[in-house]
């Protein structure tokens, strides 16, 4: 669906050029999500600009969808973006219409007959859980409310592949949680390939397949996001894996995953380190009703803490769980734990 090949954007500045993105190659296959992780100054919002031509490469070639976006001329191209949505950070909303105008926009622009463009509009609304705000006007909606239309509207002629810039940056922790289960409902729906960028590891964790992880212009370290987060090569890659080690969060997250799964269902949990003393890891298990294969550990005694907190003791000694990757979006479902010596 993307291929980039030596792709390089120097800006000209008063201070000089500067190379926001230094050579990149990347692929992504139709229907995947793929996400692009780096920090502020890395060069991704350069790059996801470049895939709908809002940047021109200073060098490369961006193909979408067959066609070779970086050769188009003014007309071919106009044509070729209706093919790419995008959403963006603080949403780029026209404040002055309402949700139902925002969404009818780019249908106008396409030229769109009223009758056809009510009927896209009444479906996408339905599509993104805005029914009943149709005559709202962006201000007099939530941030995630805002980012509903800003999706909507994205979709709204079709397009094959859709581009999320920080698209939840601005929402709260609960609301891009149901913001990243739309993208991936929408996703699912209608095989959209979504490229998203963030600098959040929650973000790619939980719903992208492929990832790549940016730093200086370049990708550094690429591929499932599976394979990736749990043998980092790179520091860069590390760095992001740290940030979903915080205990509070990796107790929650293993609590929940535990909770949501199904009685009967096989839940693999790969525990770092010697052999687990099976009937412990069960009787937890237990506890929450799922079956669980236990692969290696070295956790010797597990007991409940506090609602929603689990801790394990290692030789007698209380200890937290401190890191876990989970995907159980693939079903299958993996943790890593560690336990403080
Ligand atoms: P990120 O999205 O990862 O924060 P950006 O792509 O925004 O990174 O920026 C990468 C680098 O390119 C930064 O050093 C930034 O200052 C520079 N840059 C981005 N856009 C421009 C521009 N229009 N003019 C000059 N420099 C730019």
């Amino acid at each position: 669906m993307i291929s980039l090949s030596s792709i390089r954007k120097t800006f000209q500045t008063k201070d000089g050029p500067v190379t926001a993105v230094d050579g990149i190659d990347l692929k992504i296959d139709e229907g995947e999500i793929y996400g692009i992780i780096g920090y502020s100054g890395a060069g991704k919002s350069t790059l996801i600009r470049m895939l709908n031509m809002l940047e021109r490469p200073t060098e490369g070639d961006v193909v979408v969808a067959g066609r070779t976006l970086s050769k188009l001329r003014h007309k071919e191209l106009r044509k070729a973006r209706q093919e790419i949505g995008m959403i963006f950070q603080h949403f780029n909303l026209l404040w002055s219409r309402t949700v139902r105008e925002n969404i009818a926009f780019p249908l106008e622009i396409a030229g769109v007959k009223k009758a056809e463009r009510d009927k896209r509009v009444n479906e996408l609304i339905e599509l993104v859980g805005l029914e009943g705000r149709g005559e709202s006007y962006p201000s007099q909606l939530s941030g995630g409310q805002k980012q509903r239309v800003g999706i909507a509207r994205a979709l709204a002629n079709n397009p094959k592949v859709l581009l999320c810039d920080e698209a939840t940056s601005a929402l709260d922790p609960k609301t891009t949680d149901s913001i990243l289960d739309l993208l991936v409902d929408i996703n699912e729906k209608l095989n959209l390939t979504i490229i998203l960028i963030t600098h959040e590891m929650h973000v790619i964790r939980k719903i992208c397949h492929q990832v790549a992880v940016m730093e200086a212009g370049r990708i550094v370290e690429q591929g499932p996001v599976r394979e990736v987060f749990r043998k980092p090569k790179e520091n860069m890659t590390k760095e992001f894996v740290k940030q979903i080690t915080e205990p509070e969060e990796t107790v929650d997250a293993i609590t929940q995953m535990l909770i949501d799964h199904p009685e009967g269902q096989i839940v693999q949990l790969t525990f770092v380190g010697e052999e687990a003393e099976r009937p412990l890891i069960t009787q937890l298990i237990r506890q929450f009703d799922v079956e669980v294969n236990i692969v290696q550990g070295k956790i010797t005694k597990i007991q409940e803490g506090s609602y929603g907190t689990l801790f394990v003791a290692l030789n007698g000694e209380q200890a937290e769980i401190k890191k876990a990757i989970t995907f159980i979006q693939n079903k299958e479902v993996e943790v890593e734990v560690i336990v403080h010596d």
